[in-house]
Order: structure tokens, then C-alpha cells, then sequence
């Protein structure tokens, strides 16, 4: 007797009507879905061309929906993996920068990823990260003693459990993370995933010891909202990194 109700509701022009919305409904989304995932690769593409972010805010949100069809776009208009990946941790230090700036430098925490040190460091692994001595073998001897005297908390950091622990023991406001394409990436997600505001700073080169950073880079992000800018003391040595 169900059996017999099923069928004849399946049969019934109530049925085929609400099929019908729903076939035409299915594809209007998909249309609007792939238009919109063009027109916002296309977005993208002429952005990185330029140089110059259009319509960051709306954006960002979007990618994070469409992601999957936006990259595969992207891919066949030309832009590779990597200059997207870059291009967006961009648009998320654009749309980080003036909240950053607003927030008190003593609120503010900058990590660094450990392989930015010469590989004969003699900085020991404290409970806070490895404590440079500014040796003069890396560039962190002069970036680190900058920043501290500016106000900021400085950590060289084994590893990004380190960071969750040094965020619950310091409740920063905001952070700048320094590391490859990747630990950046992940960085910023984090900083989402915990609503703190985040920058991120990308290492010159890849890899797992003596890697290299542009620190100028780094002092004018760090400068952000301050009354001076942050100045590193000159490399006594040429070819410091
Ligand atoms: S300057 Fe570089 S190599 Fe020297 S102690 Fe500091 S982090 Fe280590």
C-alpha cells in the first residue's frame, strides 16, 4: 500500500513540477557558480599583472568558497600554484595591515622560524624558543634586538607548536610570522582560525638550515602604526644574510 503511494507521488505532476524547479534552480547555480569563479580568476590574473589588488575584500572570502574551481581557472589562465599562493598571502596582509598598525606594539609577537640561523647557533632552546646572543653569524642578531627595543616579543621557534604556546602564554593582539611560502600560509590560516590579526613574511629561500629573509622587508611591516620606523644596526660583516 506505501509501496503504491510512493509511486503514484513520483508519478504525480506535483512531483514533476518540483523536479523541474529543482533541475532549473541546480543549474542557475552551477552557471553562477562558473561565471563567477572565471570572473574572479580573471580578477586575480590581472591583479598579479598589475601588481595591484582589485576588490581584496571581496576576494578573499570568495576564494575560500570557490577555491577548487577558482584554482583550476587560474591554472589554465596561466597562473601557477605558487604565484597564486603568493598572491593571496598579499591579499591577507593587505586586509591585516590596519589592524595591525592600530594594535599596541607591546601586544604584538613576531616568530621566526629557526632555520634563519647560521648552522653553528649557539642560541640554547629555552621554554620560550631558542634565545639568540647575537653572535653575529645571522641577520637575527640585529633584526631581534631592534625589534625588542621597539616594544615587540621576539621568538625563534623549533616548531609552529610553539607558537600556539607562546600565544596562550602571552595573549598577543597580532603577529607577524616570518617562514616559507607553506609555514606562512599556515600561519595566516591560524591566525583566522584563532581571530588574531596576522602578517606574514616570506623567507627568500627554502629549506631547512641557513635560509635568508629580506629584513628591510620585515622592520618596514614591523613599523606598521608606530611613531619611527624600526632600524636595524648596519652588518658589520658584508654577506651577512
Ligand atoms: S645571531 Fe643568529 S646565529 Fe647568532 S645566536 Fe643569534 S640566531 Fe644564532
Amino acid at each position: 500500500m506505501a509501496a503504491t503511494l510512493t509511486l503514484a507521488f513520483f508519478d504525480s505532476p506535483v512531483w514533476n513540477n518540483l523536479a523541474l524547479i529543482l533541475g532549473q534552480l541546480l543549474l542557475v547555480f552551477i552557471v553562477f557558480w562558473m561565471v563567477f569563479s572565471i570572473l574572479m580568476a580573471i580578477l586575480i590574473v590581472i591583479s598579479i599583472h598589475k601588481k595591484q589588488m582589485y576588490f581584496p575584500r571581496l576576494l578573499r572570502p570568495f576564494f575560500t568558497i570557490m577555491e577548487g574551481t577558482v584554482k583550476i581557472v587560474c591554472l589554465l589562465l596561466g597562473v601557477d600554484g605558487k604565484e597564486l599562493m603568493e598572491f593571496l598571502i598579499r591579499i591577507d596582509n593587505e586586509m591585516n595591515f590596519s589592524n595591525f598598525a592600530k594594535t599596541p606594539v607591546e601586544k604584538r609577537v613576531i616568530f621566526f622560524p629557526q632555520c634563519l640561523r647560521s648552522r653553528d647557533c649557539p642560541a640554547h632552546l629555552t621554554p620560550d624558543g631558542l634565545k639568540c646572543v647575537s653572535c653575529g653569524r645571522c641577520g637575527l642578531g640585529r633584526a631581534i634586538p631592534a625589534l625588542n627595543a621597539a616594544g615587540y616579543k621576539t621568538f625563534i621557534i623549533p616548531g609552529s607548536t610553539f607558537i600556539k604556546r607562546m600565544v596562550k602564554k602571552y595573549q598577543p593582539k597580532a603577529m607577524i610570522g616570518v617562514g616559507c611560502m607553506m609555514e606562512v600560509k599556515e600561519g595566516l590560516q591560524m591566525g583566522r582560525k584563532i581571530s588574531m590579526t596576522t602578517i606574514g613574511v616570506m623567507t627568500k629561500t627554502d629549506g631547512c638550515v641557513e635560509t635568508t629573509m629580506d629584513y628591510e622587508e620585515l622592520m618596514e611591516v614591523a613599523s606598521l602604526g608606530l611613531a619611527e620606523q624600526i632600524v636595524m644596526e648596519p652588518d658589520p660583516r658584508s654577506g651577512t644574510r
